[in-house]
């Protein structure tokens, strides 16, 4: 129960009454026994810094941050963590019992949890990722951090892409290509490893995916799409039928919020509840 004595964490963005945290964070919550409560927070953006002033006044004690804040937000951090410094995006702030904010991406280890669990290692391997934006920087950093010996990237833009290698070239063996390129269509034939981040194929835009030649890709090789609406996209299906074995975003999604709940309360949480929970208002949205 909520009482005067209840820690608060909240989630800000804009838009954000479609956030699951709440609910996910919640139920980890309560199966830990644990005395905080979770909240989702509208925050205008040009009012981000006078709400980030306002909570850690408040006394809150740390909160997620979304779109449109994950880069804004930087500039008002005192410290950030190594994931959250290269990939320039934070989704996880602390607030030290001194005030200072402690700025941290989970994205990087939530997407890696997908596949550890899994024993997928990168080490040596060839990877390819369809998609340059933020959720892409992410999953590069993390491949790079877990010794991917190359990584090609697909893009519809390539100057983005040629960017986002210009970012890493310190860090690894890293391309950008047209999806059309002749040289990407031999890199997707030796990769090891296929990361969709780009939001085509999201409900409800289901029929949409990158474009993909199945014939060329090696049907050992994974197939890792970062959505979870649909459970399984059209990337993820064609994946399968071409052989390959398939991770879909729900992991990513659980495992973000998972370590952002443990750098919160010092407490690892019931996965399994988190789960559940999203699993239920997933098929409840349906
Ligand atoms: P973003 O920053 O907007 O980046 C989207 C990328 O996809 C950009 O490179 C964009 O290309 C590309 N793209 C978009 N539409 C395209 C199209 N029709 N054809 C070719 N490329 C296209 O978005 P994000 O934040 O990275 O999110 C991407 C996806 O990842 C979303 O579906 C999101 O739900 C998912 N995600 C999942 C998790 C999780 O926990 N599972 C976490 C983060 C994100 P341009 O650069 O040319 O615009």
């Amino acid at each position: 129960m909520v009482s005067g004595r209840t820690k608060v964490l909240c989630v800000i963005g804009s838009p954000i009454a479609h956030s699951l945290s709440p609910l996910i964070q919640n139920a980890a919550i309560r199966a830990a026994g644990l005395d905080y409560v979770y909240i989702a927070l509208p925050v205008r953006p040009q009012a981000l810094r006078s709400a980030v002033r306002g909570l850690c006044d408040a006394g809150i004690c740390g909160f997620n941050v979304t779109i449109p804040f994950k880069t804004a937000i930087l500039d008002l951090m005192d410290v950030l963590d190594e994931d959250a410094r290269r990939i320039r995006a934070v989704n996880t702030v602390v607030v030290e019992p001194d005030g200072t904010l402690v700025g941290y991406n989970t994205d990087v280890c939530g997407f890696l949890a997908a596949l550890i669990k899994r024993s997928i290692v990168l080490n040596g391997k060839q990877v390819v990722l369809l998609g340059a934006g933020g959720a892409a920087r992410a999953a590069l950093w993390g491949v790079l951090k877990q010794g991917a010996k190359k990584v090609s990237i697909g893009v519809r833009n390539p100057m983005k892409g040629m960017l986002l290698c210009e970012d890493f070239a310190a860090d690894g063996d890293i391309q950008a290509f047209h999806f059309s390129d002749a040289v990407f269509s031999e890199r997707l034939h030796a990769a090891d490893l296929i990361i969709q981040t780009t939001p085509m194929g999201m409900a409800p835009h289901i029929q949409e995916m990158p474009p993909i030649d199945w014939s060329v890709v090696n049907p050992k090789a994974v197939a890792y799409d970062l959505i979870y609406t649909p459970m399984k996209t059209r990337f993820l299906r064609e994946a399968e039928q071409h052989g390959l074995s398939v991770v879909n975003g729900e992991d990513m999604l659980i495992a973000q919020g998972a370590e952002a709940f443990y750098l919160w309360t010092g407490v690892r949480p019931d996965v399994e509840v988190m789960t559940h929970t999203l699993r239920e208002e997933l098929r409840r949205r349906g």
